[in-house]
């Protein structure tokens, strides 16, 4: 357990109110109670036990998303937004990950004047100001999701968004653009999916890059083809491939020639009961392909879990020795969105931990 808390890590699917702390909440609800009437200190109860989500609850992915848009509601104006993402950033910091692409979708709302813009200004502003602190030693990129259950012109907006905020200056312009790439996410029922594929190529061509949710549901055999036709530079979950390989064998063998990392999650594919146990759990199946695996937490606020939790499941359940653990953690460095010289930067600093 130590040695998973010690070793330096890389966090790179982590969504933004997905990992808000319940003690980030808490202080959140005592804000919102502060400054409101009665009737919204009632709202703002339920919004709390609407959050309690506790390991070992039985939850579906549909009970997963009606959180989110509790989250959602406690987070519905930029000082809050703030709020959130430097406390997300400064607890991933104090579980040592040295390299954390955050991911999220700007939200605006009517009623606190929240824009688009300002939520993403919120979120940059909260990079910069925990990150350019002396003691940080923290680097923080951010990618901009597109809800695949929203509209298609909320996408193009996206990108938008995504090209005029790219190099905001959050005080590390050695580090090159803080904006790096985007995503498509969002509850894996909805269809139609197809629609995106001009706003991800358009996103390509103007050199973000790309990762993509895909199969996290079974039967999506065909979205998932023509995602990967894509040619993404990373894979959320990719859960039900391995399940069925006999559908999946062009998929599985195109994700494996073009060499694309797969982002692996387990408490959340445990909690939202997409997968059946962790024994079962696809990580197995890639590992013995020898396919290159990302440990992450996905939503650890919402799953109470952490990336060293992440790393400790995955040892117990597969039996990965420390230099196996330690090597799947220093790989992630290869995978990451920004420039080779932040690689460089990070290779040199993992380079330093002595795994014993
Ligand atoms: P946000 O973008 O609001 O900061 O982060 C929460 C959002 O991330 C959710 O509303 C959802 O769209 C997306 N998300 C979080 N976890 C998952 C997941 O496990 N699967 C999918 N498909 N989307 C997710």
């Amino acid at each position: 357990e130590k040695f998973c808390r010690d070793m330096p890590k890389i966090e790179l699917h982590a969504h933004l109110n997905g990992s808000v702390s319940e003690q980030t909440i808490e202080k959140l609800l005592k804000r919102r109670a502060a400054t409101s009437s009665s009737s919204s200190e009632q709202h703002g109860e339920a919004v709390a036990t609407g959050c309690n989500i506790k390991p070992g609850n039985d939850l579906s992915l549909d009970d997963c998303f009606k959180k989110f848009s509790i989250i959602h509601q406690l987070c519905s104006d930029d000082e809050s937004v703030y709020i959130i993402t430097k406390d997300v950033i400064q607890e991933f910091a104090a579980d040592n990950v040295k390299y954390l692409e955050l991911r999220t979708g700007p939200k605006c709302n009517s009623t606190s004047n929240m824009t688009k813009s300002s939520y993403l200004k919120s979120v940059l502003q909260a990079i910069r100001d925990a990150t350019t602190v002396k003691t940080s030693e923290i680097i923080v990129k951010l990618i901009i999701s597109i809800d695949r259950a929203k509209p298609l012109q909320e996408a193009w907006e996206n990108l938008q968004l995504a090209k005029q905020f790219r190099n905001f200056d959050v005080g590390r312009e050695d580090m090159g653009d803080v904006i790096v790439g985007l995503d498509l996410s969002g509850h894996p029922s909805t269809t139609d999916v197809e629609k995106f594929i001009p706003v991800l190529q358009a996103a390509r061509e103007s050199s973000f890059k790309l990762t993509i949710h895909v199969s996290e549901i079974a039967g999506r055999e065909d979205e998932c083809r023509k995602l990967i036709s894509l040619r993404p530079h990373r894979l959320g979950h990719a859960t039900n491939l391995s399940t069925h390989p006999n559908q999946c064998i062009d998929i599985i063998q195109k994700i494996l020639i073009q060499n694309i990392p797969l982002e692996i999650c387990l408490t959340s594919n445990l909690m939202t009961s997409t997968i059946a146990d962790l024994s079962s759990h696809h990580l197995q199946y890639w590992l013995d392909k020898k396919h290159q695996c990302i440990i992450c937490t996905d939503d650890k606020g919402m799953f109470s879990t952490s990336l060293s939790k992440e790393f400790i499941l995955a040892s117990t359940t597969f039996n990965l020795s420390k230099e196996e653990v330690w090597s799947m953690s220093r790989n992630a460095v290869e995978h990451i969105f920004s420039s080779e010289h932040v690689k460089e930067q990070l290779r040199t600093m993992f380079a330093t931990f002595i795994c014993d």
